[in-house]
């Protein structure tokens, strides 16, 4: 079967990329392996569909890890604005919570979807259902591209990757466009979890399970040297670390590393424990565990810390040591916890690594090794922080592609 436009992948950014690209009299095809299409698009933000981010373009930038300028010209050529009118052109009213993540205002991610397909299905885009590309593949003498289904061949002029990362896989984005762009020369960077929870080793704290804490301190420590410091909210697990102050940071974190964490926000440890030496000294009679209730800690986090730092639980604060004080002064400065490992693809939402953007062009998610051959979406190199900015990747880098093409054929 012949088309001009062949999308593997009917996630958002293939979606996109089709409705960007259509042109009278030219056929645009998506071949999905999925029976429906969009499966992960329905789970995103819990099924709610945080798309993305208000406010000005600009601050998205330091929200996509070391890649960060290569996303550039897409947030401007196709903006949060841009993605938002999009969808209130065709009926989708909106909501922004307080730390300006924006849902559609029904709170339905398949409000999001059922527009992206009506708008292919008002273009004429013809969608291949449960048609998984199994190889893709050049022909120099006719220029063309030939991906290859477990029903079809398929010849195109252009052709478009847009098979997601590797998270997830039960959605199909299991890594498949990994191996079509390496088998066209593209140089893969290793795929990682990424936006995934922390396994901690020999972890104490699982009955906090549940608590979370707002603006933490957190830094991070690889064989003793200081790699990272941030802050931000963390959440305690039944195995170890989550919540957007983990999740955006684990791009950076390996098994081994070491994360501590500010629990009580002081200038240094001497004063913090100075600090604690006063309490102690006004209230001496009081027992120890309920003298930590003054710090702005749940008691069962700061319960915790006393019996991290082997001190009975009923003890008075007049008879707790110096040494003792001194050893939860330490742990409420910089709790060190090991990490044992990241959440695998299963639980990571997004993948690091992918295609090499060395290799593709910004303003149009070209290839720069082989002409008329793009790369949109987490296929790529390409990973944001929660809140909205994958979603808003994956439109962005979708529109430059879809317009690109659009301008050619
Ligand atoms: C639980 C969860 C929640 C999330 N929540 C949010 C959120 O609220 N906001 C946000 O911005 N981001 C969120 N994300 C991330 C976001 O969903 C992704 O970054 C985004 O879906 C990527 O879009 P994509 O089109 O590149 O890839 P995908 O959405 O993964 O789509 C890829 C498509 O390609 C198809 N495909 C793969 N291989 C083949 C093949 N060989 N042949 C044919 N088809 C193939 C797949 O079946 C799939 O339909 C979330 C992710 C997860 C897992």
């Amino acid at each position: 079967m012949n088309a001009n436009v062949i999308i593997i992948g009917g996630g958002p950014a293939g979606l996109f990329t089709a409705i960007q690209s259509s042109k009278k009299n030219k056929k645009v095809i998506i071949l999905e392996k999925n029976s429906t299409p969009g499966k992960k698009l329905l789970i995103t933000g819990s099924g709610q569909c945080n798309l993305t981010q208000a406010g000005n373009i600009k601050q998205f930038f330091n929200h996509y890890g070391e890649n960060d300028k290569f996303i550039r010209s897409s947030l401007y050529g196709f903006n949060n604005k841009d993605l938002i009118n999009f969808f209130k052109k065709r009926g989708v009213d909106f909501s922004t919570t307080d730390q300006g993540k924006i849902f559609p205002a029904s709170y339905q991610a398949k409000d999001i979807l059922n527009v992206l397909l009506q708008a292919c299905s008002e273009k004429n885009i013809i969608i291949k259902y449960s048609e998984p590309v199994q190889q893709i593949k050049f022909s120099q003498d006719s220029k063309n591209f030939i991906s290859k289904t477990n029903k079809n061949e398929y010849v195109s002029e252009y052709l478009v990757l847009a098979t997601g990362g590797q998270s997830y896989t039960v959605t199909g984005s299991s890594g498949d466009g990994y191996q079509f762009a390496k088998s066209l020369g593209h140089t893969i960077n290793q795929p990682k979890p990424s936006l995934t929870p922390l396994y901690i080793e020999n972890y104490q704290f699982s009955d906090l399970a549940g608590i979370s804490l707002s603006e933490v301190g957190i830094s991070l420590w690889r064989k003793g040297s200081l790699l990272k410091r941030w802050s931000g909210d963390l959440l305690f697990t039944h195995k170890g670390l989550s919540g957007p102050g983990i999740l955006n940071y684990s791009r950076y974190i390996d098994a081994g590393d070491t994360i501590k964490l500010k629990l009580i926000d002081a200038k240094n440890e001497a004063i913090l424990d100075n600090d604690l030496a006063n309490k102690i000294e006004l209230n001496g009679k009081l027992l120890f565990k309920n003298l930590l209730k003054e710090l702005p800690l749940p008691y069962r986090l700061t319960s915790k810390i006393i019996e991290t730092a082997s001190i009975e639980n009923d003890k008075i604060s007049a008879q707790v040591t110096k040494a003792e004080r001194k050893k939860v002064a330490k742990l409420l400065f910089a709790l060190p916890l090991t990490v044992e490992r990241l959440g695998g693809f299963n639980v990571a939402m997004v993948t690091k690594g992918g295609i090499s953007l060395k290799e593709i062009d910004p303003k149009t998610m070209e290839s720069s090794i082989l002409a008329n051959f793009f790369a949109v979406g987490e296929v790529l190199d390409l990973d944001g922080d929660t809140g909205g900015y994958n979603l808003q990747a994956a439109f962005s880098t979708g529109y430059m592609a879809g317009q690109a093409i659009k301008a050619r054929i």
